[in-house]
């Protein structure tokens, strides 16, 4: 709150985008041409373009025929984690947090200039994120905002070892107090190939759900995926409900899926598959094909999705963010579900809808305009003319000379 009131005081300066139809996810329909006020990093409101203004715009910017999008939401990112580690980039687990931290800047600057706001860190470093976001929240970095999850709980030696901790089931209230107090909102749990015990991963689920953590839950066969949803895990990673049965479950459970279709195809390209082992490859193999066939019942099922990249687990990268999207289209997916999976319903699934998510008053003005409908042209997302991070301009390619 003593943030957001020291943005109004010092950003003053009211900026008017005027003419440009937007995408009202809450509605799955684009808005009529429209005035968008924003002052103070926020928007301050909407109204029809022929409606008079309440208030004054010291700055109008005419983007008639143009379209704008809320910013978008990435459920699925390793902040502290390197893209390129597969190059010649030198990545360890164990280096030191400053260095982690520099990664982190850049990952977040490279998904904002793709159009994203607000990430989720489902495996990162406690020291590196907290100290940059915080940073981020103060004002003093313009970056997209991060919701933490800290390093993800494994099996003992299971997927995600190198860089997450264990649990021993006897202290798991403590555990989850000590999680949130460190400032994380969720928990990130490896539920595959390692599988936990289903009642133990019930408990931990409960445990964190006690103390108001959200639960994320790595999984990519129905083995790992069934406890989860039983587990009433709020998000499952990697895959779709391959099943009625499981789309039942998850719908009853508010089970949400996140299933980084874009990185199981991009994590197969010869490239990068050339540096697995072929174990590695088997499951890349077999992931990829659990997502084909589950996609099928999941869209009978009119189950949503949400948007993950998964960036910066090599190869994934935080510009996939609208690869992952077109990927999803290419799947059968339609754009207002896939558009609305990327705003509106990531953000209530985060407990962020009051900031983030729509192009509505009271919202951060975190926008992208786009030269034509991403409605009916979802690609036109990869370009965008204009960036708006909470009213800040952080790219320009209409020269709207926003200072
Ligand atoms: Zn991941």
């Amino acid at each position: 709150v003593e943030v957001d009131q020291r943005r109004v005081t010092s950003n003053a300066c009211a900026l008017e985008l005027a003419g440009a139809q937007y995408v009202d996810v809450a509605r799955g329909a684009l808005s009529d041409p429209a005035a968008i006020v924003v002052t103070g990093g926020r928007i301050a409101e909407v109204r029809a373009l022929e409606q008079p203004s309440g208030d004054h715009a010291d700055v109008t910017v005419d983007v008639s025929g143009l379209y704008l999008c809320p910013g978008l939401i990435d459920m699925h990112v390793h902040l502290c984690h390197e893209s390129r580690a597969h190059r010649d980039v030198a990545f360890s687990h164990v280096e030191p947090s400053q260095i982690s931290a520099h990664r982190a800047v850049q990952n977040l600057s490279e998904a904002m200039l793709h159009g994203v706001c607000l990430v989720r860190d489902v495996g990162g470093r406690d020291e590196s994120l907290r100290d940059l976001s915080s940073h981020i929240l103060s004002g003093r970095l313009a970056l997209p905002e991060i919701e933490m999850a800290g390093a993800p709980f494994c099996v003992a030696g299971g997927h995600g070892h190198e860089f997450g901790q264990t649990v021993s089931g006897t202290d798991l209230s403590r555990t989850m107090a000590e999680h949130a107090a460190a400032g994380h909102t969720w928990v990130k749990v490896m539920n595959g190939p390692e599988l936990w015990d289903p009642a133990d991963l019930s408990r931990l689920c409960d445990a964190a759900h006690e103390h108001q953590l959200k639960v994320a839950v790595h999984a990519f066969a129905d083995a790992g995926v069934w406890p989860a949803i039983l587990g009433n895990a709020d998000t499952v990673e990697h895959c779709l409900a391959s099943s009625p049965e499981m789309a039942a479950a998850a719908a009853s459970a508010e089970t949400y899926f996140v299933p980084t279709a874009f990185a199981a195809l991009t994590s197969l390209a010869t490239s990068y598959a050339t540096h697995l082992s072929r174990q590695e490859q088997v499951y890349l193999e077999e992931w990829l094909k659990y997502l084909e066939t589950s996609r099928e019942p999941h869209q009978i099922a009119g189950l949503p999705i949400l948007i993950g990249t998964d960036a910066g687990c090599a190869p994934c990268q935080p510009q996939d963010v609208v690869g992952e999207m077109l990927q999803l289209q290419t799947w059968g997916f339609s754009a207002v579900d896939i558009l609305d999976g990327a705003t509106r319903r990531a953000a209530s699934v985060l407990g962020r809808a009051e900031d983030f998510g729509e192009i509505a008053v009271g919202r951060y003005a975190s926008v992208i305009l786009t030269r034509d409908n991403p409605l009916e042209t979802l690609a036109t997302l990869c370009r965008p003319e204009l960036i708006l991070l909470k009213g800040i301009p952080v790219l320009d390619r209409i020269g709207a000379c926003l200072a």
